[in-house]
């Protein structure tokens, strides 16, 4: 029934080009769950487990935690019930074993995905965004101090949660984490290129806009698939 597939996608990016932003609109649209690696990790983070003891200290530094780990995560998420109408993966693959990876464990589920969305975004503008990124500590929305304040400071808008500045959005470990998507993530862009998955947003508008472009592409996917 038209409307009725299933909608598969990777929302791609550098850090702060507003994957994790985009991501949630998409969510809430459509009503596919949002998978996002990082805010699984910092919950583990949070909660003190052996495994977010495990990734911190990657994390802290700007680094990728380890394939297989990440890879885990991903693969038991994806076979919890909720996603069988589809789902956004954001942060995840970030490296070309994740990628193949992925494709393997979709490949078991009799899935392929549908679109990777490429935000594209300038370098200046990723820095000037992530330094005033805050997130709420309950719900995990986002928020900018210039772009998208909350209307209290401090307080989350939707659930009234402390918002709070992400360890790794400090000046010093951006740039490394911007090193380490130049280096170990973008190539995978090159891999969903030669399937013709990749369509680029630019993703330097605003939120407003950038979703409406993104909006058009789910749109072109789905009406594509409805065949
Ligand atoms: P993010 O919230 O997507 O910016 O992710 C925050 C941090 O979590 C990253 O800098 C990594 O340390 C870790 N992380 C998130 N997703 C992945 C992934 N797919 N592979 C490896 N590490 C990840």
């Amino acid at each position: 029934m038209a409307g009725m597939e299933a909608l598969r996608l990777v929302i791609f990016g550098p850090p702060g080009s507003g994957k994790g932003t985009q991501a949630k609109l998409v969510s809430e649209f459509y009503g596919i769950p949002h998978l996002s690696t990082g805010d699984i990790l910092r919950e583990e983070v949070e909660r003190d487990s052996d495994l977010g003891r495990m990734a911190e200290g990657y994390m802290s530094r700007g680094l990728l935690v380890p394939d297989d780990v990440v890879i885990g995560i991903v693969r038991q998420r994806l076979m919890r019930e909720d996603c069988r109408p589809g789902f956004i993966l954001d942060g995840f693959p970030r490296t070309l074993r994740q990628a193949e990876e992925l494709d393997r464990i979709l490949g078991e589920l009799g899935w392929r995905l549908d679109v990777v969305i490429n935000l594209v975004v300038d370098e200046e503008e990723v820095v000037r965004r992530i330094t005033l990124r805050r997130v709420c500590s309950v719900c995990g929305a986002i928020y900018h101090l210039e772009f998208n304040p909350p209307k209290r400071p401090g307080v989350c808008d939707r659930c009234g949660g402390k918002l709070y500045q992400r360890e790794d959005d400090t000046e010093e470990v951006v740039r490394k984490r911007l090193e380490v998507y130049r280096t170990q993530t973008e190539p995978i862009l090159r891999y969903y290129r030669e399937k013709g998955l990749v369509r680029d947003v630019d993703g330097n508008p605003s939120i407003e806009e950038v979703f409406e472009q993104v909006k058009a592409v789910l749109e072109e996917v789905r009406s594509r698939g409805d065949g």
